[in-house]
C-alpha cells in the first residue's frame, strides 16, 4: 500500500454509462470527480443495443444526442414499441411519447469518455475500489491500480458499479427483489448463408419454417428473438446474427461458462428445431433479476445506475442515465459548499419513486408475457385496454419515464399558490424561442447544466422579481417563436425539469418564484 494519501471531492467507481454520464455533469458543475473502473479499456462485449426513453431528449439538452445520432441506426420518436408480448401502437396520438436511440452501449460510452476528455475529466482504468469505510467528514476507499495497492480519502463517493455493485454491499445497503428461473442466452453467431432470406434478411430453417427477424416470438418452450447484426451495425457481415432465447429454468447452473452448445441446445427446446451457427464472436447467459436498493444514500456514499436498480426488460440504461442527470448537479453543488439545505437528500426522494415506476412497468411485462391462464387474462385484458389512446400513451410514458412528476415542494418551501402549473416537476419543453440577443432553444440553454429562467411576460416581471439571483441563474426574457408562451415564468433546474412556473396570464407573474429559487439554487452572494 502506498503511503501517500490521495484526497479528492467525489470518487464514482464504475466507468459504464452511469458513472461516465455523472462524471460529465459533475465536470459541467465545476467538480472534476476520481473516476475507478477495473476494466482496462471499454468491454467489447455486447450489452445494450439502445437507450429507450426521456433521457434520449435529455441527452440533446447536453449537446450529446448529435455525436451519437451520427452513430446510431435510428433516433427519435418511434411509432410503437413493445410490451412483453404485446405492442404498442403510438400512431394514433398526437406524438409518440417514446423516444429511441439505437446504438450500441459500447458506442454510448465511447462517446460519453470522449465529452468526459473535453471537460478535462479521465477514467483510472485498472483501478478496482476493493473496500471502504466512512468516517463523519470522508469516505476513506482501497484501491487496487496497476502501479499497487493505495487509499483515497474522498468527501462523497458514487457507486455506479453495476448490478453486484461492491460499493453497495459495503456501503451495507439492501438490494430486496426478486429473482426469477427466467434464464436468457444470447449470442453473436454466424449462420449459414444459404439460410438467409435476399432482401429481409430472415432465415429459412428446416423443421421451423420462416423465422420472423427483430421481434420476440413465442413458443411452447419459451421465447426467441433473432436478427442480423447489420441492423445495428452496418459494417457487420451479412451472416453474424444475434440470437437469444428465453426459457423458464429454475435450476440451470449460472456460473458455468457459456458455449455455443449451450445456446444450440436452448434453440432447439425454444424452437424446436435446429438452428446451425458457427463462430461465436460472443456468448452470454443471464438470469433474471428485478431489485432495487432500499436506499440511494448512506451517509456519504451514493448509488446510481444498475447498481441502484436492475429493472430487467425495459429501459435500465433509460433509468441509469436519468440518475446520473438528477444527482450530478445536486453533488457538485454540495461538494462546493453552496448546495440549498436538503438539495442531495432530494436525489433519493426523487430517483428511488423513479426507479420504483421503472421496475413496475417492468414486472408487468414479464406478469403479461407468462405461459399460465392467469398471464393470458391478463394479456388479453391489458391488450384491449390499449387500444384506448390514453392508455397506450400512459404505458408509453411509464416505459420512458415520462410518468413520473418529481415533487418541487421542499421542506419550509410555501406548496405552489393556486393549482399547480401543469410543467412543474416535469421535464421542460424545448421551445424555440425568441431572446433580446437572437434566438435559441430550451435543449440549448440547458447545455451548460445551469438554472435558468425564462420570463415569458411583457415587461420582464419574472425576471426582475429575480434579479438578486443573476449569475447562479441565467436570467432570460423571452418569447416563444412559434405558438403562445405556456407559462409567465418558468425555473428549469440544471437537469432540465422545471422547478416552478405560473401563468398564463397570473395576477402576480412571481408568485411563489422566492422561494423555488431558495429551494433549488445556489444563494447570490450578498
Ligand atoms: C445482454 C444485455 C443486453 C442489454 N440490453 C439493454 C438495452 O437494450 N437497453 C437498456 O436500457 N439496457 C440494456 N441492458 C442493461 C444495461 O446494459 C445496463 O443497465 C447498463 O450497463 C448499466 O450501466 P451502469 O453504468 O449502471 O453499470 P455497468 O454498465 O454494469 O457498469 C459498471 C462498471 O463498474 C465497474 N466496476 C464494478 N466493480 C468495480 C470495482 N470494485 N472497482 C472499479 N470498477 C468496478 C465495472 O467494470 C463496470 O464497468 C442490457 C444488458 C445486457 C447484459
Amino acid at each position: 500500500m502506498s503511503e501517500e494519501l490521495q484526497t479528492a471531492d467525489v470518487v464514482i467507481v464504475g466507468a459504464g454509462p452511469t458513472g461516465l454520464m455523472l462524471a460529465i455533469e459533475l465536470c459541467l458543475g465545476g467538480v472534476t470527480p476520481v473516476v475507478l473502473e477495473r476494466l482496462p479499456e471499454i468491454s467489447e462485449i455486447p450489452k445494450g443495443n439502445g437507450i429507450f426513453g426521456l433521457v434520449v431528449p435529455l441527452l440533446d439538452y447536453r449537446g450529446l444526442l448529435e455525436p451519437l445520432r451520427a452513430e446510431a441506426t435510428y433516433t427519435g420518436p418511434v411509432p410503437s414499441f413493445f410490451f412483453g408480448p404485446l405492442t404498442l401502437d403510438f400512431s394514433r396520438l398526437a406524438a409518440s411519447p417514446l423516444h429511441v436511440l439505437a446504438a450500441p452501449q459500447r458506442t454510448v460510452e465511447r462517446k460519453l469518455t470522449e465529452r468526459l476528455t473535453e471537460l478535462g475529466g479521465t477514467v483510472r482504468r485498472r483501478h478496482e475500489l476493493t473496500s471502504l469505510s466512512q468516517q463523519d467528514d470522508s469516505v476513506t476507499v482501497d484501491v487496487s491500480g496497476p502501479g499497487g495497492d493505495y487509499r483515497l480519502r474522498t468527501r462523497y463517493l458514487v457507486g455506479c458499479d453495476g448490478a453486484h455493485s461492491p460499493v453497495r454491499k459495503l456501503a451495507g445497503i439492501d438490494f430486496p427483489g426478486v429473482t426469477s428461473g427466467t434464464v436468457a442466452r444470447i449470442g453473436r453467431v454466424r449462420v449459414p448463408a444459404d439460410l438467409i432470406v435476399p432482401g429481409t434478411g430472415e432465415l429459412d430453417v428446416p423443421g421451423a419454417g420462416r423465422l420472423r427477424i427483430m421481434q420476440p416470438v413465442r413458443t411452447a418452450g419459451g421465447s426467441y428473438s433473432i436478427g442480423p447484426q447489420a441492423s445495428l451495425d452496418k459494417a457487420a457481415p451479412r451472416d453474424v446474427y444475434i440470437v437469444s432465447t428465453q426459457e423458464e429454468q429454475p435450476n440451470a447452473d449460472l456460473t458455468a461458462p457459456m458455449t455455443l452448445d449451450e445456446l444450440a441446445d436452448s434453440v432447439r427446446r425454444v424452437l424446436g428445431a435446429d438452428l446451425p451457427m458457427s463462430d461465436p464472436i460472443w456468448l452470454t447467459r443471464l438470469g433474471s433479476n428485478s431489485r432495487q436498493a432500499d436506499r440511494y444514500q448512506e451517509g456519504r456514499v451514493l448509488l446510481a445506475g444498475d447498481a441502484a436498480h436492475v429493472v430487467g426488460v425495459g429501459g435500465s440504461l433509460n433509468a441509469g442515465l436519468l440518475d446520473a442527470v438528477n444527482l450530478g448537479w445536486k453533488l457538485a453543488a454540495q461538494a462546493r459548499g453552496t448546495a440549498p439545505d436538503g438539495l442531495l437528500g432530494s436525489y433519493h426522494a426523487e430517483r428511488h419513486a423513479a426507479g420504483q415506476r421503472a421496475l413496475l412497468q417492468s414486472r408487468a411485462q414479464r406478469a403479461i408475457s407468462a405461459d399460465d391462464e392467469y398471464a393470458r387474462a391478463a394479456r388479453q385484458l391489458v391488450g384491449e385496454l390499449l387500444a384506448y389512446p390514453d392508455a397506450v400513451r400512459h404505458v408509453g410514458e411509464t416505459i420512458a419515464g415520462s410518468d413520473v412528476r418529481y415533487d418541487m415542494t421542499r421542506p419550509g418551501q410555501e406548496a405552489s399558490p393556486g393549482e399547480l402549473h401543469d410543467l412543474v416537476g416535469r421535464v421542460a419543453p424545448d421551445l424555440q424561442l425568441r431572446t433580446p440577443g437572437g434566438r435559441t432553444k430550451v435543449a440549448e440553454l440547458m447545455r451548460a447544466a445551469r438554472p435558468v429562467l425564462l420570463d415569458f411576460t411583457q415587461d420582464g416581471s419574472a425576471a426582475k422579481a429575480a434579479a438578486d439571483w443573476r449569475g447562479p441563474v441565467t436570467l432570460l426574457v423571452v418569447k416563444p417563436l412559434t405558438g403562445t408562451a405556456p407559462a409567465d415564468g418558468m425555473l428549469i433546474r440544471p437537469d432540465g425539469y422545471v422547478a416552478w412556473a405560473t401563468g398564463p396570464g397570473a395576477a402576480d407573474p412571481a408568485a411563489g418564484l422566492a422561494d423555488a429559487l431558495r429551494a433549488w439554487c445556489q444563494a447570490p452572494t450578498a
